[in-house]
């Protein structure tokens, strides 16, 4: 066979081939309305990207350390203090590409071959194939709506076996949008603690939150929980810096130095000049931050009141993130054209080709019967889009 066993387990990432699909049906100058995209769709702050050019002039392009620079993880370690109440040193931050790639790094870190990793669903779509490489098992915490997408701790201690390792947490969520409170991560918590399982806590939406809520992170409960966590956090998402690659992990020194080792014989550091933007986003002013937020805000309570209004789509008001995720199921099994909208890919399918609106199907998301809506994407847009939507839903038969 000529692709390794472990790679032949492993699909391309589901979101990025319907944003592609898309783009390319945009350039084909079709007007697609893309309600797929997983980032914001605001610039870069003008004081980040100033940063970088001055790196660049400077000549800041050469290596740096693998695990990123120290005044880099200095600021890191401020942020946890100021937003998270949470006290790192320096050891204890690895800088890398992407929040992506530290929680790649963790989950490798971690497991062994055939430990547990258990996995609340809806799951953003890289975590199964990233426990897939690492040789574990990912085990699947089905949530549901009534429980607003959050595990219970009655289904978690259920879930937990001799072979568990590990939980990954992702609050808020991508793609419920749903936020843990202080007392969900309490009890979450508790058993984690009890039962000596760690937790990757993925906080990379901490920044876009809705309704006044205030992000906790699981890690700064209490000491015995920090030290099984790893928190992972970045700049792509609240500073509009997808492209730099610059997301962050802090935790345990032991387990950090393992994540800094495979970072340094596989990518080696992040970009330098990114480096140095990423300072100036977490030192720098956070208007630009709070401006975007406040967009985003506006948008998610418009696509809410518009969505609410069709009956065949039900969907929880989303409590931060920049996506909503209706139930779709009562369009399930449809028909419209005289194709049949078999599942949640098949309908993602004929509303790109029939409707030209692009959103992503919830089994990306490991559930069937939702579909997951990004409001990254101007209030025009948003309207535009939802009428295509309806317009669809009253043809189908
Ligand atoms: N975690 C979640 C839940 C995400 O949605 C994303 C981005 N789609 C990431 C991590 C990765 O972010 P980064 O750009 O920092 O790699």
């Amino acid at each position: 066979m000529l692709i390794s066993k472990r790679l032949s387990l492993i699909s391309p990432s589901p979101t990025l081939a319907i944003t592609a699909k898309a783009k390319q049906m945009k350039q084909e100058g079709i007007d697609v309305i893309g309600f797929g995209a997983g980032e914001p769709d605001f610039d870069t702050p003008i004081h980040i990207k100033e940063a970088a050019k001055k790196a660049l002039d400077e000549g800041f392009t050469k290596y740096t350390p693998a695990s990123g620079i120290k005044e880099l993880k200095e600021a890191v370690c401020q942020k946890f203090k100021n937003d998270n109440n949470l006290n790192f040193s320096a050891e204890e931050i690895l800088v890398s590409c992407g929040a992506k790639h530290s929680i790649f790094n963790a989950i490798l870190a971690l497991c062994n071959e055939g430990d547990e990793v258990i996995l609340p669903s809806p799951y953003w779509v890289s975590y199964p194939e990233m426990i897939k490489i690492a040789g574990a098992k990912p085990v699947i915490l089905m949530t549901t709506p009534e429980n607003n997408f959050k595990i219970t701790p009655q289904k978690l201690q259920e879930t937990i076996t001799p072979k568990t390792k590990l939980l990954i947490l992702n609050s808020p969520s991508n793609p419920t949008g749903m936020v843990y409170t202080r007392d969900e991560l309490l009890s979450i918590s508790n058993i984690l603690i009890e039962r000596g399982i760690f937790c990757i806590s993925d906080e990379i939406y901490e920044k876009i939150i809705y309704d006044g809520i205030k992000h906790i992170s699981i890690a700064s409960l209490e000491p015995k929980i920090k030290n099984l966590t790893i928190v992972v956090n970045g700049v792509s998402k609240p500073y509009s810096m997808t492209g730099w690659r610059i997301g962050y992990a802090a935790g345990l020194k032991e387990i950090i130095q393992a994540m800094s080792n495979l970072q340094s014989h596989s990518t080696s550091n992040p970009t330098s000049i990114s480096q140095k933007a990423a300072l100036a986003a977490l030192g720098g002013p956070q208007e630009p931050l709070y401006n975007m937020v406040a967009e985003f805000n506006k948008r998610r309570d418009y696509i809410m009141k518009r969505l609410n209004s069709i009956k065949e789509i039900s969907s929880l008001n989303p409590k931060g993130a920049f996506y909503v995720f209706p139930n779709v199921s009562q369009i399930i099994g449809r028909t419209f054209k005289e194709q049949i909208i078999r599942d949640s890919v098949s309908l993602a399918e004929i509303l790109l080709t029939e409707a030209n609106v692009a959103v992503v199907p919830g089994s990306a998301f490991g559930a069937e019967g939702y579909i997951r809506i990004s409001y990254a994407t101007s209030i025009e847009n948003i309207s535009e889009g939802l009428n295509r939507i309806e317009e669809f839903i009253n043809k189908i038969s």
